[in-house]
């Protein structure tokens, strides 16, 4: 049955007639060959409708007439879902809508499965039968196949127009704002491109299954082929984090599972592409529910290896598609994978819009190591734009605009040079010391989380890392790292630091930064929840690996350790001891212990602010993360848009603490530094040094407007007019030093 329901669908598709009446014809087909006394077409309009196209069997009255929302009724729900259904006795079904103009409630049995395009439902066809049937799993497979094929139809533009498929904004053709997410700083100007699988298959059937499979074999082992020669020729810096991603996906390449069920599909009678195209609707329909981050990448490596293999069945010319771009490539996607991104010129490709993703997401590694802005999470965007408009990133301020007018690409164009000549200044900051006017030096480090990180260092000449997040490596694979994996990247990270010291905080995992193979607690308040060193010391052995990992790295070099979280002395101590077994059983094994080993302990919880006798006599340094510290002081969390900026740090409160440590720190002769957001903002960073610090740690972005600042700055005057801002009654101090700068020519 399969075999002939394709291919006399095959015959209405190469026919001539308009779409509507193809749906007529398809309608038929279906209810003659799967012996079905109903066949629907329900096509999706705007405003998440769903309407009868075409039917075999209903009454031809409600065609155009019936509709439903989607998640309404059975249909609405087989959309809703993106997953087929099928029903032996479908009006008792609790979601059965009945709709008494079409006739159908002598039918009890129904089947039906989505049309779907690039992951997104744009129709459904159903089936129904009078007497209670059991479809079989034959026939679902059958009658997505033919959906694939719907789905184009749809798309086609004959049925509904291209505007009423974008979402009904009514304001199609103005400028538009759109928010989202940055994945990487900066500014891209340029022409939007629309990425989008560029094959549509169009031979479905297939005529000698072994001349199939032969196709296939051959258009994979081209595909690996043209994969290698595509990684080992983009010029990224290897090394990083980025490039195992990389591996990973040539991996997922060769999954034989994948390729498994391609074959099958080829065995149930479809050409090589059209059996591509089906696996991955499959595994499309199958993941469009899941909503963890990690799985949801998978579904875009997956997107991006089906078209390429389908690239290679069917594909010619798409490398001249690829020279026509524009030199000011914007690239607009819904989603893409890493290797994809690669596939555009470099030097052409100006900024990356994406609907989905994370900054963690492979694409946006890939991107920051390429230095493209970023915005990810515009909903809707790839739907309201069309090839060729113009488009603005502003990766900073985490906006997109489409169609801008001439005075705001004027305005953009501007921030743009002004950044590029800012950013080349900075540049030749990099060998001129971070020293003030008045002749203190100050010891400005970098924080980090990737191996593009560290890049940096070399970038700015930073001192040193003040701050490794080792979460971050974890955040980005797909499994916990073992001690060995963890041992490698710390030694690489070691090695890029190439002799400056680093100081690796333990994993830092719970509150915002969640594993995506690590099961969500659930917790109402995970910002003071199970997390960070509360972790470690519950689960030693996982902190005991880390350690382990960490020693080994050192390899006999020095090595610096903090813990995160600590808010009482007994866990710095009972942390410290985990550690000193490490350092015993490396010992035995007869390893290198490290050369110098220093071990601190993070301030970010308040309560340890009431500990600093007992805990400086016990730590080798201190770093004061100002983002958990201020979060827990004012108890205003740090990542909530409503209360950010309510509080500031420049208040006299937070001053206070910050020159107590500082105070108290100087007496017990233990270093300290800051290592939190505070230190990269010039004018807190001023403030910072007018309280006494002269080691702060920043996010690279940062490095040149502070040391800027630094190198105008004189430390005397500074702190003498600072003495009497501790005990001022101002509930915000920062106009006060403000005022400072401008009249003591700090640049900040
Ligand atoms: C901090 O809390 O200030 C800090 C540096 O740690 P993180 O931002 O990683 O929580
Ligand atoms: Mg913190």
């Amino acid at each position: 049955m399969p075999r002939r329901l394709l291919a006399r669908v095959r015959d209405v598709m190469a026919g001539d007639a308009g779409a509507e009446e193809r749906l007529n014809q398809v309608v038929s087909i279906i209810a003659a060959e799967m012996s079905a006394e109903v066949c629907s077409i329900y096509v999706r309009r705007a405003g998440e409708v769903l309407e009868l196209f075409a039917t075999q069997g209903l009454k031809q009255s409600a065609v155009h007439n019936t509709r439903l929302r989607v998640g309404e009724g059975l249909v609405g729900e087989i959309a809703a879902r993106a997953k087929p259904s099928s029903l032996t006795d479908a009006q008792s079904h609790p979601n059965f809508a009945y709709r008494p103009e079409t006739g159908e409630e002598i039918y009890h049995s129904l089947m039906g499965v989505p049309l779907l395009r690039s992951g997104r439902v744009n129709g459904v066809v159903v089936v129904q039968n009078r007497s209670p049937r059991e479809y079989e799993e034959e026939e679902v497979e059958a009658l997505q196949t033919v959906a694939m094929v719907l789905a184009e139809v749809v798309a086609g533009g004959d049925l509904l127009s291209r505007e009423e498929q974008l979402p009904a904004d009514g304001n199609a053709l103005l400028p538009l704002r759109l928010e989202g997410v940055q994945f990487n700083a900066g500014i891209g100007i340029g022409t939007a491109v629309l990425h989008q699988p560029r094959y549509v298959v169009e031979n479905l059937v297939a005529e000698d299954l072994d001349a199939e499979h032969a196709r296939l074999r051959e258009a994979v082992s081209e595909m690996h082929g043209a994969l290698d020669t595509l990684l080992q020729a983009s010029d990224i810096a290897t090394g990083g984090d980025h490039t195992e991603i990389l591996e990973t996906y040539r991996m997922i390449a060769e999954d034989a599972g994948w390729l498994a069920r391609i074959g099958e599909a080829i065995a149930s009678g479809l050409t090589a592409e059209a059996a591509v195209q089906k696996v991955l609707n499959d595994i499309q329909a199958r993941m469009s529910q899941v909503t963890d981050p990690y799985l949801r990448e998978r579904i875009h490596d997956f997107e991006d290896l089906a078209d390429r293999l389908l690239q290679h069945l069917v594909g010619s010319g798409s490398d001249s598609e690829l020279q026509k771009l524009p030199d000011d490539v914007v690239l607009v996607a819904r989603s893409m994978g890493p290797a994809q991104l690669l596939d555009y010129d470099r030097r052409c490709l100006k900024g990356l819009v994406l609907e989905e993703g994370s900054s963690t997401s492979h694409v946006a590694i890939v991107a920051r190591a390429l230095d493209i802005p970023v915005v990810g999470c515009v909903q809707g965007v790839a739907g309201m734009i069309e090839e060729g408009e113009p488009v603005i990133v502003d990766g900073d301020n985490a906006q997109v605009f489409i169609r801008p007018g001439e005075e705001m690409r004027r305005i953009f164009f501007r921030s743009a040079k002004a950044l590029g000549q800012r950013k080349a200044g900075y540049a030749s900051l990099r060998e001129l010391r971070a020293v003030t006017r008045d002749g203190e030096r100050i010891s400005i480090q970098i924080n980090a989380g990737l191996l593009i990180d560290l890049e940096h260092l070399k970038d700015m000449g930073a001192a040193g890392v003040g701050l490794y997040r080792t979460e971050v490596p974890f955040m980005v694979r797909s499994q916990f790292p073992d001690v060995e994996t963890q041992q490698k990247i710390y030694a690489r990270v070691i090695e890029q630091a190439a002799g400056k010291p680093v100081a690796f905080r333990t994993l830092d995992v719970g509150g915002d930064k969640v594993l995506p193979y690590w099961r969500d607690a659930g917790e109402e308040n995970p910002a003071m929840g199970w997390r960070a060193i509360r972790i470690g010391l519950d689960r030693p052995s996982l902190l005991r690996q880390q350690l382990r990992a960490l020693i080994r790295a050192a390899a006999g070099g020095p090595l610096c350790v903090m813990f995160p979280m600590i808010a009482e002395v007994s866990e710095f101590i009972a942390a410290r001891k985990l550690l000193d077994m490490e350092l015993e059983r490396e010992v035995k094994r007869g390893g290198p212990l490290p050369g110098e080993l220093s071990v601190g302990a993070m301030m970010e919880v308040p309560a340890l602010l009431f500990q600093l006798p007992a805990l400086l006599r016990r730590v080798d340094f201190i770093s004061i993360g100002s983002n958990d510290l201020l979060q827990f002081l004012f108890a205003s969390d740090r990542g909530n848009a409503r209360t950010a900026g309510r509080y500031d740090p420049l208040s006299p409160a937070v001053l206070r603490i910050f020159r107590d440590v500082l105070v108290q720190c100087r007496q017990a002769d233990v270093p300290v530094s800051v290592c939190g957001e505070m230190a990269g903002n010039p004018l807190d960073a001023m403030a910072l040094i007018g309280m006494g610090y002269r080691s702060i740690s920043l996010s690279p972005p940062s490095m040149g407007q502070v040391k800027t600042m630094i190198r105008s700055l004189e430390i005397g005057p500074l702190e003498t007019y600072m003495e009497n801002l501790y005990q001022s009654d101002h509930r915000n101090l920062r106009e006060n030093l403000r005022a400072f700068a401008r009249d003591h020519g700090v640049k900040i």
